[in-house]
């Protein structure tokens, strides 16, 4: 993965240091919060920090990512 500090950092603050799918505070977590692609790389989801949440280790290994979807769907 080959995102850069500044845009971890700005999808980091954006999520408020929790993780987007359940709010999973960091603080609480045993191991940090990753970013994760909410369209994956592999289906050409790009490293734009719209395409980026911050993600707890059980959501990111969980295949909750058609759940991100939902969230992101504009209303
Ligand atoms: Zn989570």
């Amino acid at each position: 993965m080959t995102i850069s500090n500044s845009s971890q950092e700005l999808v980091r603050k954006r999520a408020e240091y929790r993780c987007e799918y359940c709010r999973y505070p960091e603080f609480l977590s045993t191991s940090p919060l990753t970013i994760d692609h909410i369209n994956p790389q592999s289906l050409g989801g790009s490293d734009d920090t719209d395409n980026l949440a911050l993600a707890c280790r059980r959501c990111n290994e969980g295949g909750l990512v058609w759940f991100s979807r939902l969230w992101t769907e504009p209303t």
